[in-house]
Parts: C-alpha cells; sequence; structure tokens
C-alpha cells in the first residue's frame, strides 16, 4: 500500500511567530485525523525547521522547500540537506517550477539535488509539470518523461523507492485553474507507466504520487478519489489551518 501525503508548501510566507502559530493550529487539528499509512507534511521556510520539528513533527512531518546540490562548501547563503537532515526534517521540495523559473533550475541539477537529499536521508518530494503552452500545443508527455527520465530516473532501485513525485501544472500553481481529476489521473497514470517501463511495476505500484495546483477543500475529494492520485502538495490553501486540515481530512471522510 502506498503511503497517501498531504503536504503544504508555505512558500515564502510567514513570519517566525506566524509560522509556529499555525502550525500549532495544524498540529491540534490533525491529531485526531492522523490515520496508518496517512502523512501529513508542512514544508516551511529554513527559520521554521528546527522549531517546528520540536513543537510536533510525530503527527505533522516536517521538510523544507529546497536545498543545495553539495554536502557542504563555500557557498554563501545556501543551506545543505545535511542541515535540514540535522534539524529533524525528513521532506524537501525539489523541482518546484518556482524554482525553475525564477531561480534557473534545470534537470541536471535538479538530479544532483535529489541525489543529495536522498544520500541523507531525506525523502525528495521531486516536482515535474508542464506549462500552458506545452498542453495546449500536445507536447506535455514528451516534457513530462524528459523531466523524469533526466531529474530521477537515475537514481538506482533502492533510492527510488525513497522518492514522492509531485505533478504540478505549472498553468495551475497559485492560479486558481485546476487540472480536472480527468486530466490530473491521465497524467498520474502516465507517470506510473514511465515508472514501471524504467524500473518495474512493484515500484510503480508504491510510488506514492501527488497533484499541486490549485488544490483546495471543495476540489481535493475528486482528485483524491482518482486511483494513481495518492494526495497533493498544497500551497495558498497551506496558509490556512482549516483548509489545510479539511484537505487532510479528505482522506477519512
Ligand atoms: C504549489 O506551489 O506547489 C502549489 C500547488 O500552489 P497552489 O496550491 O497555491 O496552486
Amino acid at each position: 500500500m502506498r503511503k497517501k501525503i498531504v503536504a503544504g508548501n508555505w512558500k515564502m510566507n510567514l513570519g517566525y511567530e506566524e509560522g509556529v502559530s499555525l502550525f500549532s493550529e495544524i498540529v491540534n487539528m490533525v491529531r485526531d485525523e492522523k490515520k496508518g499509512d496517512q502523512q501529513a507534511v508542512i514544508c516551511a521556510p529554513f527559520i521554521h525547521l528546527n522549531s517546528l520539528v520540536q513543537l510536533g513533527n510525530s503527527i505533522v512531518a516536517i521538510g523544507a522547500q529546497n536545498c543545495h546540490q553539495n554536502e557542504s562548501g563555500a557557498y554563501t547563503g545556501e543551506i545543505s540537506a545535511k542541515m535540514i537532515s540535522s534539524v529533524g526534517a525528513e521532506y524537501v521540495i525539489v523541482g518546484h517550477s518556482e524554482r525553475r523559473q525564477y531561480f534557473s533550475e534545470d534537470n541536471q541539477l535538479l538530479a544532483a539535488k535529489t541525489v543529495v537529499a536522498l544520500e541523507n536521508g531525506l525523502t525528495p518530494i521531486f516536482c515535474i509539470g508542464e506549462t500552458l503552452d506545452e498542453r495546449n500545443n500536445g507536447s506535455y508527455f514528451d516534457v513530462l518523461k524528459t523531466q523524469l527520465e533526466e531529474g530521477i530516473f537515475n537514481v538506482s532501485t533502492g533510492q527510488f523507492s525513497k522518492l514522492v513525485i509531485a505533478y504540478e501544472p505549472v498553468w495551475a500553481i497559485g492560479t486558481g485553474l485546476t487540472a480536472t481529476s480527468e486530466q490530473a489521473q491521465e497524467v498520474h497514470a502516465f507517470i506510473r507507466q514511465q515508472i514501471a517501463a524504467k524500473y518495474d511495476a512493484a515500484v510503480a505500484e508504491n510510488t506514492t504520487i501527488l497533484y499541486g495546483g490549485s488544490c483546495n477543500p471543495k476540489n481535493a475529494a475528486d482528485l483524491f478519489a482518482q486511483p494513481d492520485i495518492d494526495g497533493g502538495l498544497i500551497g495558498g490553501a497551506s496558509l490556512k489551518s482549516r483548509d489545510f486540515v479539511d484537505i487532510v481530512k479528505t482522506f477519512n471522510s
């Protein structure tokens, strides 16, 4: 049985006290909801990680939103996977479309980040997704296939089994436009087929694949009911405790 995950991505929001307060609310609300194969995660800015782990990572796991591709060294201002792991965080988002777009992160760099995250015991949440042009001109399967092949298909089967994938169509992120559950399911099934072809059917069956892009308490149930959608990566709605927890609760209803 693959893990069901609802992961919040706070992005570059919330001062220290605001983050602690929102996380405390989420932990208190999720406490009674937690079920066996289901995990809530909050991917917070670096300044929050240590405190959030202390506050409740046994209930809601903690992740970072990025890491550097090297282990350590003279990279002023950067944070390594080892540092993230050292505070007890368990996840890291790799390849979010905002990192690809605003920080020119390409598949080769993201492949290096994925490996360093795995080597330091973190679970990468590896994001792939097509732009609106790529969806409209029909090239999106090729784009997604290349992102998978160049970004994560270079790791061993053992390492791959620790990864989570997030399908996030760029045109749906922060826009209020959600992929329909049919559009999302079509892509998730495609991703699973690609994994089966590269690794094997069992690895594909066990890989958690999240949907991200304007997911909210109203559309989550429809999306998560699809056979190949194993949860969500949630941006805007993760900044409101009620909305985020309602999305987490979708698995229980
Ligand atoms: C995201 O940034 O990963 C995301 C899915 O954002 P939103 O939910 O706001 O579209």
